[in-house]
């Protein structure tokens, strides 16, 4: 990839960070690449297309350690999760044998599973040895008559950001518009509703969360066309360009494919959240209104009234119990205030949120949502996560499964919110599962036994030498 067009990606208008009086999306420093490359941010962004070969082309350890790192979940094919790689090694690159190895993993992949098209990921290798991947993928595509798409996203180029922008573009450019819809089957027909077609972007369906959701799309008579890329198929992707709006779930992944299908297919687009039950309404109300559709409208309102009402009667019970607890809430982007929306939903309060890949407009919709005096964490270390633990008195730590064990080793309550989770969270009947899981973590019995000295400890509490001398039998 050239550096014009990496500058150009990282100078995504639609994107906060090219507003006001910034200029585009910095370029990488040295280190920026220690929360994911621009590899990772690739494939973490195209890899839940569940029916798609997804080849990383490169040594064993690019794709080693970055295989199954999101609990993306499809409700059909699993090749997906299944890893490819060419495994480069030395030899291979003195030899320059790199592109004649890319070439018949494809074979070998088209051969094994007949996939819906085959995805190749460029890494820092094979891009410093120059290996041309658009090339062996117009012979290969060629060749076998499958698909064959090149993503030029070596990690070297930046941050996980700007990887997901290039997958972006590669669906973009080489994907999406490459098919026209099928009809509406006559199944999902209803007399008197019309049938809008819409697209999601960046949402992943972690944990499944999204199948929390996907009902009440059908209810209304919203056909989701395509989604990047939570439990997609190839022939949706190509599709997309036939939506009538767009909404982009994870405001910073993929936002220049929303803003490209508004450009150039007239797709308009919003930005939202399906996480808490004020968001899900409002995501809703959002199509309906960019629809422009009154019956749809009217209908939103009614299933909104329908949900809420069935939701916070089946929440009650719960919520009682987790009222007032305090939160600390240290995860990025979008799920810094979408995440509080929801736990206010619950009646809890977030003492601090983090906001270390916020943009301004993150920033801003923290403020509205817990005041101006919102206090925002940026030092996410184990030592300065602890500390604001401690300083807000937060009886439990939402966070990403990296902060696991600085939790575990504190001694603290829990929950892991990031794309490892094993929970979905989405939607109205996400809210009960997150409820169900906050109230188990902060009542579980371990955290009284854990933080109790042990037995044998000379420092034992005052109140824990008396009762054990009470009931001595040397008394
Ligand atoms: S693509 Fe480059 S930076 Fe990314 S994991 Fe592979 S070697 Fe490391």
């Amino acid at each position: 990839m050239k550096s014009a067009e990496i500058a150009a990606l990282l100078n995504e208008p639609a994107c906060a960070h090219n507003k006001g009086e910034k200029s585009g999306c910095a370029r990488p420093k040295p280190g920026a690449t220690a929360g994911g490359c621009s590899f990772d941010g690739a494939q973490i962004a195209l890899l839940p297309i569940a029916d798609v070969a997804h080849i990383v082309h490169g040594p064993i350890a690019c794709a080693g350690s970055s295989w199954d790192n999101r609990g993306a979940r499809s409700s059909g094919p699993a090749l997906y999760r299944i890893g490819m790689t060419t495994d480069l090694t030395e030899q291979d690159v003195i030899m320059g044998r790199g592109e004649k190895r890319l070439f018949h993993a494809i074979k070998q992949a088209i051969d094994d599973y007949s996939p819906a098209a085959v995805f190749l990921y460029s890494t820092c290798v094979p891009a410093l040895i120059g290996d041309d991947l658009k090339a062996v993928a117009k012979a290969a595509s060629l060749r076998w008559g499958t698909p064959v798409v090149a993503v030029d996203c070596a990690g070297f180029y930046g941050t996980k950001n700007l990887g997901n922008r290039i997958a972006g573009e590669a669906m973009f450019t080489q994907v999406i518009g490459t098919r026209e819809p099928d009809p509406v089957p006559e199944s999902a027909q209803r007399p008197g509703i019309r049938v809008h077609d819409v697209n999601l972007i960046g949402e992943y369906n972690i944990a499944g969360e999204f199948w929390h959701v996907a009902p009440l799309f059908d209810g209304l008579g919203l056909r989701i066309l395509g989604s990047l890329s939570g439990d997609a198929r190839y022939r949706e992707v190509q599709t997309m360009h036939r939506a009538e709006a767009s909404m982009v779930v994870c405001a910073k992944a993929l936002l220049n494919v929303a803003r490209r299908l508004e450009e150039d297919h007239g797709v308009p687009f919003f930005e939202g959240s399906f996480y808490g039950i004020s968001d899900t309404s409002q995501a809703f109300r959002d199509f309906a209104r960019l629809l422009g559709d009154a019956d749809l409208a009217a209908r939103t309102e009614l299933m909104i009234a329908r949900e809420e009402t069935s939701i916070r009667g089946a929440l009650a019970p719960w919520a009682e119990r987790l009222k007032g607890r305090r939160v600390l809430l240290y995860t990025g982007g979008v799920k810094s205030w979408s995440v509080v929306s929801a736990l206010q939903d619950l009646g809890m309060t977030v003492v601090a949120t983090g906001t270390n890949k916020s943009t301004a407009e993150d920033k801003q919709r923290i403020r509205e949502i817990m005041g101006e005096d919102a206090r925002m964490i940026t030092d996410g270390s184990p030592k300065g996560l602890l500390q604001a633990f401690k300083d807000y008195r937060a009886d439990i730590l939402i966070a990403g499964g990296r902060n696991l064990y600085t939790a575990l080793k504190a001694r603290i309550p829990f929950l892991d919110i990031n794309q490892e989770r094993e929970f979905g969270y989405a939607g109205y009947r996400g809210m009960l599962e997150l409820v169900r899981q906050l109230a188990l973590t902060l009542e579980a019995p371990v955290w009284a036994k854990v933080r109790a000295s042990a037995p044998w400890s000379a420092e034992k509490t005052m109140g824990e030498a008396l009762s054990s001398a009470a009931v001595s039998p040397h008394g």
